[in-house]
């Protein structure tokens, strides 16, 4: 397979699709970023890696810290987290808080925001300081050293962040938040705002590919099973409300954020990261959606 070429082939395609699209603009620090900006970056399992694009630009990894988050405490924790988080898909934006009192205070899956929040709070709990342990994580998953928080970005969402604080101190209500609810708010706002290029990115999913075992650090992070589990709640969860439509047109596990970056797994095979800030209305990178689907309808390689 001629990777460079496809990816090649892509950035041209999708060029028609610049200016569609917003860039997300609920806080300024990310409403000021350039929407003419592409890249996409494929690491595979036997070492290789073939990018296109501003594969070096660093971006807000924003709800792809979900993911990585999610791996350190299920890694540690194992089934026990979902007394405290469901894993069924939620069809409702990633900030809603409709299911919430429905549900006893129980957050529908570990992607949408709720989720996030108790897995933060979960994660403070089991190793005391999450965002630097998610910081240290990712330097180690990267390979690279002076990954840092954009402080900007994360006193920017505290300042506005007050749909999370209300989630939070929903869930508290039904006994969902052992911490503090400020401290988990400080955690994940510091987690959202980790920036992190594409070709880092890909990187970084790895261990999705390899069934847990990351072939950069050396280290198991989440059993065999549990890889799949996350590989699983990417593909229904990962891109909120657009879950089913991602599946039909991708056809992996993925994952996004509001910074307009998409991580998507083939397991066995290879990672792979895609980066275009403008978002359609799910809030998940619209050119990296197209990007996606094109890079499985050519190669024909999905989990179907
Ligand atoms: N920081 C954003 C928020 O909490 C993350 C959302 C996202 O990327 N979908 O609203």
């Amino acid at each position: 397979m001629d990777y460079q070429t496809l990816l090649d082939e892509i950035a041209q395609d999708i060029v028609p699709y610049f200016g569609l699209g917003k860039v997300a603009n609920y806080i300024p620090a990310l409403a000021k970023i350039n929407p003419q900006q592409f890249a996409i970056s494929i690491a595979t399992l036997d070492g290789q890696q073939y990018s296109t694009g501003q594969a070096d630009t660093r971006f807000s990894i924003q709800s792809l810290s979900k993911v990585f988050m999610l791996s350190l405490v299920l890694g540690r924790l194992g089934d026990s987290l979902w007394t405290r988080v469901g894993k069924e898909p939620s069809g409702n934006p990633f900030n809603s808080l409709i299911q919430l009192e429905n549900e006893n205070g129980i957050p529908r899956n570990p992607f949408i925001n709720a989720g996030a929040l108790v897995v933060t709070d979960l994660a403070n709990s089991l190793y005391g300081e999450a965002k630097a342990v998610l910081l240290d994580f990712l330097r180690q998953e990267t390979g690279t050293t002076d990954l840092a928080f954009d402080l900007e970005v994360a006193h920017s969402e505290q300042q506005h962040g007050d749909r999370n604080a209300a989630l939070a101190h929903f869930m508290k209500s039904y006994g969902n938040m052992v911490n503090p609810v400020d401290h988990t708010l400080d955690s994940y706002f510091h987690s959202c705002s980790i920036t992190l290029s594409c070709a880092e990115l890909a990187r970084a999913g790895l261990y999705l590919a390899n069934h847990g075992l990351s072939p950069i650090s050396g280290q198991q992070r989440l059993s065999r099973s549990q890889a799949k589990q996350v590989n699983a709640i990417m593909l229904t969860c990962g891109t909120y409300d657009a879950a089913g439509e991602f599946a039909y047109r991708v056809g992996l596990p993925c994952k996004s954020g509001v910074g307009g970056g998409i991580l998507a797994v083939i397991p066995g095979k290879l990672s792979m990261a895609v980066w275009s800030p403008a978002l359609d209305s799910q809030g998940n990178s619209l050119i990296g959606l197209e990007a996606l689907d094109r890079f499985t309808t050519r190669t024909g390689l999905s989990i179907f």
